[in-house]
């Protein structure tokens, strides 16, 4: 990491950026791919991947300056993408990989989705059925297998693929990483809706579809790595961007409840509670700065896993409150036919409370659910007793499905 690229430094190459594509009358694809180009994507790495060789701690003050100005976020246009596909390909990707991927992946060119989830592997992900063989020897492969709740696959050109590549070794040990092209031929994506009405996730099969192994990310047998280095990705992610509001963590509530109040339905008890989710909101961003400065180094810590159960338990505390401030007229939900949304996030628009209230339901299971997180915290940074494995050391293909 270079020591010479200075916060000042820094500041003038986004200043520059901002005055040779100002965002206002730029259209937002042009201005990531110059923002790539600018080494303004990751400050932390190398120029080739879109950053300045400087400090990770400096990233938030580039997004925080480009946010000022308008400038688009490129978490909008492909938030798996940005907030877990991105990370692992900086982690984990060849040179060869990083070159082809991670431009059109930030500017949202190519929107990148995660299949890790399988019909009957969700919290024990690593115990995935999905095989991947090789064709010939030390040739490609072929995958066949079924991956479910697939965020954005209908809009997605990219995958990130976890696949069985050897059946005769413990549930761990016998996975692959690979990138898909979800173009290809015998990959199926079918929507599936959710109770807001939307289908934003998908069910996807895939029926010898045949993938380079210049695609494969990491070593043959080291998909779990990969998987974890996702995953942990995935909760800063997703901890980090729930509970937002437009003017700080909680502005949201207390405008809300401001409104109530003038209406006349506030009183002593929503009041208490508006400030108790003003609380935790900010607690909450101060978790979410110190894990993404973990992940700004590809290398998210437990915070990670403390954001996303806080954070997710939040979101959904913060939409009942919402619901419950409009009395009666937050039981109607205006629209019900069934959409599937071509931006990621639903497209400019606001939710309504009554479906930013069915959403939040599913912000503690996408991502690990609540209790599998606190397996995860109480096993690993607490240092407790572990969960029941009746697999540990078993062959994945003797164990009982
Ligand atoms: C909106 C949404 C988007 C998603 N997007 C994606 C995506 O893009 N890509 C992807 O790969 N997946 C995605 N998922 C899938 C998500 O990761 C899984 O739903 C999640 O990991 C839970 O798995 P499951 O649904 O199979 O539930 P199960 O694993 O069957 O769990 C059922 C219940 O049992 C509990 N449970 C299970 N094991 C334990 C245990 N050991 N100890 C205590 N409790 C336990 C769980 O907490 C849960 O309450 C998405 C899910 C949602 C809701």
């Amino acid at each position: 990491m270079s020591q010479t690229m200075t916060a000042q430094g820094l500041t003038s190459i986004v200043d520059d950026l901002l005055a040779a594509h100002p965002p206002a009358a730029t259209d937002p694809r042009t201005f990531l791919g110059a923002r790539f180009d600018a080494g303004l994507a990751w400050v932390w790495v190398g120029r080739d991947d879109g950053g300045r060789d400087a400090d990770p701690a400096l990233q938030p003050l580039v997004e925080a300056r480009l946010a000022a100005a308008g400038a688009p976020a490129p978490f909008r246009y492909n938030p798996i993408g940005i907030g877990m596909t991105g990370p692992t390909l900086l982690s984990h990707g060849t040179a060869q990989q990083r070159t082809a991927y991670l431009r059109p992946l930030f500017t949202g060119e190519e929107v990148w989705s995660q299949l890790f989830s399988e019909p009957s592997a969700g919290s024990d992900v690593a115990g995935l059925a999905t095989r991947a063989r090789r064709d010939g020897a030390g040739g490609d492969w072929i995958i066949d297998g079924q991956k479910v709740w697939t965020s954005f696959a209908h809009l997605a050109r990219r995958g990130l693929l976890l696949a069985r590549t050897d059946p005769s070794v413990p549930k761990h040990a016998g996975l692959t990483a690979f990138v898909v092209d979800m173009a290809a031929p015998g990959v199926q994506v079918r929507p599936l809706r959710q109770m807001t009405g939307e289908a934003e996730f998908n069910e996807v099969f895939f029926t010898e579809v045949q993938v380079r192994d210049a695609d494969r990310l990491g070593a043959v047998g080291d998909g779990w790595r990969v998987a974890t280095s996702t995953l942990m990705n995935e909760r800063v992610s997703l901890g980090g961007a729930l509970g937002r509001g437009d003017s700080g963590p909680g502005a949201a509530l207390l405008a809300a409840y401001r409104e109530a109040s003038e209406r006349g339905d506030g009183n002593a008890v929503r009041r208490d509670e508006a400030v108790r989710l003003w609380i935790e909101a900010n607690v909450n961003a101060l978790t979410a700065a110190r894990a993404a400065a973990g992940g700004a180094r590809g290398r998210p810590g437990p915070e990670g896993s403390v954001l996303k159960l806080t954070g997710t338990e939040h979101s959904k505390r913060a939409a009942a409150y919402l619901l419950d401030l409009l009395g009666n007229a937050g039981a109607l939900i205006p629209e019900y036919r069934m959409t599937r949304p071509d931006l990621p996030l639903g497209g400019d628009g606001p939710r309504d409370a009554a479906q930013m209230f069915l959403r939040s339901r599913a912000n503690t299971i996408e991502g690990g659910t609540s209790q599998i997180l606190r397996n995860i915290l109480g096993e690993r940074v607490l240092g407790l007793p572990g969960d029941v494995r009746v697999d540990k050391g078993v062959p994945w293909r003797d164990v009982p499905r």
